[in-house]
């Protein structure tokens, strides 16, 4: 080797070393693309993640989670997502599996470093004892059973915790920043809840009607008492016959309230109302669903402050 064509080497080493350093900080900037189903599930990954991410939820908060139309401009959202997180559950089965379909991410499908399954060690409510395929086909969008947990912000401390360990997953340089924001996200969800059930508290087992079984977990948290359901079953429009039931219960229980998400018909619901004296709220299934509900914590201060108004103004009789 002569000494030119030497020089020529390391001088080729050292230009590729310092073009290296001169990449390397750009990578690490790259931001995490996180994809999620419901706009609550953005919300708290945007928490959590930060100045590290970018989140783009698919369904809309006005929109019933259960029915998304899986739309091709998702799709090419989906290819390039570092990250997809879903409720999971079966809520999104009529709409997740084609948008995956079509993606052609395999990091993102189930079982991928990129899939996050929000539900994870979520503790459940209403699991049916039954084959949940078999539910499925008798109409039943609760299978697997009650998949609204988000609706409970302590069960969203489990959700934040999961997609922290997505995140890290993903940037492991970037760890003691995402502890720390779920540190300030879980202390944050703490006194809000502390603030919003002590608000609650002279409304505790108030008797409300829901046309969706949305709202169990909500119900456990903030204690008032679901008796019933405009839907026969989860999915399943009312029948004439089955308001009529519901019309029986609520006279005899003195139920003057009935919680709605602003995507249900209102029709039945105001039918039931005028012969039960009954008021009808619309209360947020998710972030979004109202111009006022930009963030998590946003979706239970509106929706508590709206049910202990709907309470009020209807007269419902003070529950022990
Ligand atoms: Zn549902």
């Amino acid at each position: 080797m002569s000494f030119a064509s030497g020089c020529k080497i390391r001088f080729m080493v050292a230009f590729c070393v310092a073009a290296n350093i001169a990449v390397l900080p750009l990578r690490a900037e790259k931001k995490i693309s996180v994809v999620t189903t419901l706009p609550d599930l953005a919300s708290i990954a945007q928490e959590i993640g930060g100045e590290h991410v970018t989140t783009f939820a698919i369904a809309k908060g006005y929109q019933d989670p259960h029915f998304v139309d899986p739309k091709p401009s998702y799709m090419v959202r989906l290819q390039k997502a570092d990250l997809f997180v879903q409720i999971g559950l079966d809520l999104e089965t009529g709409w997740v599996p084609p948008l995956l379909d079509g993606a052609r991410n395999p990091d993102i499908l189930p079982g991928g470093r990129g899939f996050v399954d929000a539900s994870e060690n979520v503790p459940l409510l209403e699991v049916p004892a039954g084959d949940p395929s078999k539910l499925r086909s008798q109409g039943d969008i609760h299978a697997y059973g009650n998949p609204h947990y988000w609706l409970d912000p302590l069960r969203g401390k489990i959700v934040a915790k999961n997609l922290l360990d997505a995140l890290v997953r993903m940037q492991p340089e970037n760890q003691g920043y995402f502890e720390k924001n779920l540190q300030a996200f879980n202390l944050k969800i703490d006194t809000l809840t502390q603030r919003l059930a002590a608000r609650f508290a002279p409304f505790n087992g108030s008797r409300v009607i829901a046309f969706h079984n949305s709202w169990p977990y909500f119900d456990e948290r903030f204690g008032f008492d679901l008796v019933g359901f405009m839907e026969p079953k989860p999915g399943i429009p009312p029948t004439p016959r089955h308001l009529v039931a519901v019309i029986k219960k609520m006279k005899q229980a003195e139920v003057r309230v009935i919680i709605i998400a602003p995507y249900y018909s209102k029709k039945s619901s105001k039918l039931v109302a005028s012969k039960t004296d009954a008021v009808v709220v619309e209360l947020a299934g998710s972030v979004g669903a109202e111009d006022g509900i930009k963030t998590y914590f946003d979706l239970f201060e509106y929706n508590i402050n709206k049910l202990i108004v709907a309470l009020q103004t209807s007269g419902s009789p003070a529950q022990q």
